[in-house]
């Protein structure tokens, strides 16, 4: 049997430190996890679903309701609506190629009536977000490696920590390497995810080389068949260094030690970000070859048209939405699910 059965490692590895009392950090210390999720799956998907709705509060507002003052009253599908339709869709940061796009396509359908036009917007939609799924995970021989990048203040931490959640939930091991060594707080922020998420951390000397926490971490994992090994990295250098190459050189000293690692490189994108989450993609995907997209703060904005936008920008496939702060705000990203979520009224 491969490792990823295996349940947490009983004896805490050395190198883990006790989690320091909670800082009054400016991120302040995460909410606490809420009820455990033990319900039957119905009523986990149910959960699930309405907690998504209710998180997309702010882009359904403006969206689902944009779409239907444009409609109401409307007999047929002119010109006027679908030149407001089209607006609609770039205030919501859908971008203004995609949003011209599927106007021409909408145009080219020759919808009959107003509900054909909102079923044949949905379809395009969908179609977009549906496209490329993410891979399933290959059976891996040893600890699945996750790295995960992104500029400062996206939401990295915060969702290593809830993905650390989730893994450990579903009984598997956890190492978390804090291979942000930029930042004293970052490392701290950490710990306190890690030992809400119930798992190990892995962490050296502020300032001292990523490159060697990443490794360390990788090698701590093999020795103790950890399943998971998650780690975080600096969104932005107090030093001279380029970031991307400090970047390269943790994913180059990872596979150093396990040459199929990292097996994920998973960028995190803030969604309030609007159009600059695209130009991160670019850049970092450039530079490192992102494996997934993890999009947080949707919550955040009423700009969630830029789901659409990162869609139809690249062939990565869209893994996770961030719907809020607390551990269980993370969620698989469904396209069928956000789409019904995104036109159900209130
Ligand atoms: P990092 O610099 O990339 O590691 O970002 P952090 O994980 O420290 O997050 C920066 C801020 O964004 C923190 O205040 C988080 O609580 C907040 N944050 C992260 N994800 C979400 C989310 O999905 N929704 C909301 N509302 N806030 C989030
Ligand atoms: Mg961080």
């Amino acid at each position: 049997m491969g490792w990823f059965r295996r349940k947490k490692d009983s004896a805490p590895p050395e190198t883990v430190e006790a989690p320091p009392p909670v800082p009054e950090t400016a991120d302040g210390p995460p909410p606490p996890p809420e009820e455990a999720a033990a319900a039957p799956e119905p009523d986990r998907r149910g959960r699930y679903f309405s907690r998504l709705k209710e998180r997309l509060a702010k882009t359904r507002q403006s969206f689902a309701e944009g779409v239907g003052r444009i409609l109401s009253g409307r007999k047929k599908i002119d010109a006027d609506v679908l030149e407001q339709i089209e607006e609609l869709l770039i205030t919501a940061d859908v971008g203004v190629q995609t949003a011209t796009e599927l106007i021409e396509r909408l145009t080219a359908a020759k919808p009959a009536d107003v509900e054909a036009f909102q079923n044949a917007l949905r379809a395009e939609i969908l179609r977009i977000l549906s496209r490329p799924a993410p891979p399933a995970p290959a059976a891996a021989t040893g600890p699945r490696v996750i790295m995960v990048v992104g500029v400062n203040g996206v939401g990295k931490t915060t969702t290593i920590g809830k993905l650390a959640a989730r893994f450990t939930r579903e009984g598997r091991s956890v190492l978390i390497a804090a291979a942000d060594t930029f930042r004293a707080a970052a490392v701290d922020q950490l710990a306190i995810w890690a030992e809400r998420a119930g798992a190990g951390l892995i962490r050296h000397k502020d300032g001292s080389d990523p490159a060697a926490v990443a490794y360390d971490a990788v090698e701590a994992a093999l020795t103790r068949k950890t399943d998971v090994v998650i780690v975080d990295t600096a969104g932005r250098l107090h030093t001279k260094v380029n970031l991307m190459e400090e970047i390269k050189k943790v994913k180059r000293s990872i596979g150093k030690r396990l040459p199929e690692g990292p097996h994920e490189v998973l960028l995190v994108l803030d969604a309030t970000t609007g159009q600059n989450a695209v130009a991160q993609a670019q850049m970092f995907h450039q530079a490192l070859g992102v494996t997934g997209i993890a999009l947080t703060k949707l919550d955040g904005t009423a700009k969630g048209g830029i789901v659409v936008a990162i869609c139809q920008a690249f062939d990565i496939p869209l893994q996770y939405i961030g719907i809020g702060e607390s551990i269980e705000d993370l969620q698989d990203f469904d396209p069928e699910r956000f789409v019904e979520a995104l036109f159900s009224a209130a």
